[in-house]
């Protein structure tokens, strides 16, 4: 085994601190990272409070981690010590599947996902995984993705999360020339969203409650920017969408959107609030067959198509680098939607507590 700093939350109130934490040694198909840096995901915020309930602490977050390969096991073949490597939000599912087959771990069949932190672990010492607020990680080969060195490494972290999360329905329900998408929310998943929407080609319309981002919304690649609740704007738009992904990590009304959604359409909720959404109504649906829909993340074959598509068009997400010490302060800012347009932690600075 050998030794990890880290922050870790210890209570769901408590501010983060540091904390020294156990790793296995790397087996055979093991890859043992140095984090070089870390996204901070709102999943990540949800976990620590204990919004989803079942957090076991001391919790250990971070599951947008990039860094250099530090050690590999004698069976790995596909990344070499000094290599960049990637983790996203999983480290193992059952791989014999009907799911896992087809390369969607994160729906594994037989619910084996383990996630990159606060899931049982099997392997580890711990009781439960830890992420990457932490100096080194040790994955299995399988679920570590490659990262060309084209893209800005410190950059590249959200898109193992944020990136991926959004990438997924996007290419499930055919976003590209032709197709209307709208993104609610400008958050570290919607500012990925309006890239990936922009770059496939569909006219992409986004839906912010923050005036002040309107322009860097039309930046990122957003065709139109509807504020709030703008009546006569979202009357404008209505029945016209063939997708709308909807990012908000706090409950809404869902009907504002339905009602936007064309014949067939999809709202696609993505964000996963602590309270409930009050129900939708349902005449809206039937009207126009449209669907509401869930997606979670993405797999590892499409993680690693999307970092490749990142690098040959050198998209990369919009960055504020901090240092570990300044996470509480971040978490703050992120409840009140004030982050442009993901922290990532620089984890150099867990040497210099
Ligand atoms: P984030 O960076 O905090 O962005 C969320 C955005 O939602 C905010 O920037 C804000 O955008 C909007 N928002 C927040 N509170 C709102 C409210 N009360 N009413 C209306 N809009 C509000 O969060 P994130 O990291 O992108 O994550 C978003 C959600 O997705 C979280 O719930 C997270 O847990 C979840 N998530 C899900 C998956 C998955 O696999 N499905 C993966 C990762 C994360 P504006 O300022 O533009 O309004
Ligand atoms: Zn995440
Ligand atoms: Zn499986």
């Amino acid at each position: 085994m050998s030794k990890a700093s880290a922050f870790a939350a210890f209570d769901p109130t408590s501010p983060l601190g540091p904390y020294e934490l156990e790793r296995r040694e790397p087996g055979p198909r093991d890859v043992q990272i140095e984090i070089l840096y870390c996204g901070v995901c709102h999943s990540d915020l949800h976990t620590v409070k204990s919004e989803w309930a079942g957090t076991v602490y001391p919790c250990v977050p971070g599951h947008e981690i990039v860094g250099r390969v530090s050690k590999v096991g004698a069976e790995v073949k596909g990344f070499a010590v000094g290599a960049l490597a990637g983790v996203g939000c999983m480290v193992d599912a059952c791989r014999t599947c009907a799911s896992c087959s087809a390369g969607l771990e994160q729906y594994c069949d037989r619910s084996a996902t383990v996630y990159t932190y606060n899931t049982k672990d099997k392997l580890g010492p711990g009781p439960v995984t830890y992420g990457g607020y932490s100096s080194q990680i040790v994955v299995d080969e399988a679920f570590c993705l490659r990262i060309s060195d084209k893209l800005a490494l410190a950059a590249a972290a959200p898109l193992l999360c944020a990136g991926v999360t959004t990438w997924s329905p996007l290419k499930h329900w055919g976003a590209g020339k032709g197709k209307k998408v709208g993104v609610v929310g400008l958050g570290g998943l919607g500012h990925m969203a309006v890239k990936f929407s922009h770059a496939f080609g569909a006219h992409t319309v986004m839906f912010t409650t923050s005036a002040g981002k309107a322009e860097d919304a039309r930046r990122l690649g957003a065709d139109e920017v509807v504020i709030g609740k703008d009546v006569d704007a979202l009357k404008k738009h209505a029945g016209s969408f063939d997708l709308i992904i909807d990012t908000v990590s706090a409950s809404h009304d869902l009907d504002t959107y339905t009602q936007l959604l064309g014949r067939d359409g999809t709202l696609t909720m993505l964000g996963v609030p602590e309270q409930p959404h009050p129900s939708p109504g349902i005449g809206r649906l039937i009207g126009k067959r449209r669907s509401i829909a869930g997606s979670l993340i993405g797999g590892i074959r499409e993680t690693q198509d999307m970092l490749d598509f990142c690098a040959e068009h050198g998209i990369v997400s919009d960055i504020e680098l901090i240092p570990i010490q300044q996470i509480n302060e971040a978490y703050t800012r992120m409840v009140k939607s004030d982050v442009k347009y993901r922290f990532v932690i620089d984890m150099a600075s867990l040497a210099t507590r």
